[in-house]
């Protein structure tokens, strides 16, 4: 009975400690990695985006965009250990993304949609900062697979499982609370910086004209970020309230 007793409670302990770990996974996801492996989940993914398109080198568009990321990363409190990176990918879709750990990707489909508005442009390489700075990537890879636990075991893993995990960040979908919040990032490390936040309105409208005359095949860029009457809502607030809470 007694010994009986004893398994019971050690599996019941096993429980709990199973189901305390599913809750930290639950809560703190990002905590189960490194900035260390944040940014070689970042560099797999490098290499997958450098095998599906060509990276634009020194033309203008790629030192416009360079130059308006160093710009923001003066005005925001930049993680130790990150090498963040700016490029251009030789692509007409209208999109933008960031990798864990650094890399961010604007599609010159995008910057030709932008124009000349440097302030639109700064606004949606400060929304990508965003996910890097909030760490959203490597919360949602935690929240997709079984727990946190896994994924920074498999970091240490085989280079083939490094490849997988590298492809899967480029198609990443971002809640709408993260998008939310790499929104107000975006526009506070705009402002901070000088640029005009209004910039991502603009960016909208274009967008939303685009969409009316393309019926039923929305740009990139809204697809994995949905332009929904709300989220133009909060922007317009943070906008004018003079919110900017993040950035320096
Ligand atoms: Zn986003």
């Amino acid at each position: 009975m007694g010994a009986v007793g004893l398994r019971r409670v050690s599996v019941g302990g096993l429980l709990i400690i199973f189901v305390f770990a599913t809750f930290i996974t639950g809560c703190q996801n990002a905590n189960f990695f490194s900035t260390k492996d944040e940014v070689r989940l970042g560099e797999e993914g490098a290499k997958q985006v450098e095998q599906q398109y060509r990276i634009e080198v020194n033309t203008p568009d790629a030192i416009r965009v360079r130059r308006i990321g160093e710009r923001l990363l003066m005005h925001i409190h930049r993680r130790p250990g990150v090498p963040y990176s700016f490029h251009v990918l030789d692509s007409p879709t209208i999109n933008a993304f960031s990798l864990p750990g650094g890399p961010v990707y604007v599609f010159s489909g995008l910057i030709d949609l932008v124009g000349n508005d440097n302030d639109a442009l700064a606004c949606v390489i400060g929304h990508e900062l965003g996910h890097i700075q909030a760490r959203h990537a490597v919360k949602k890879l935690s929240s997709e697979m079984e727990s946190g636990i896994l994924i920074s075991i498999l970091l240490r893993g085989n280079a083939q499982t490094l490849a997988n995990l590298g492809a899967q960040l480029i198609n990443l979908h971002y809640s709408r609370g993260d998008e939310y919040e790499a929104d107000w990032r975006g526009v506070s490390y705009a402002y901070k910086a000088g640029y005009d936040p209004n910039g991502i309105i603009r960016f909208f409208d274009k967008l939303e004209v685009l969409e009316k005359k393309q019926k039923g095949a929305p740009p990139a860029w809204l697809q994995d970020h949905p332009l929904t009457k709300d989220r133009i809502k909060r922007i317009e607030h943070i906008i004018a309230t003079h919110d900017y809470k993040y950035g320096m």
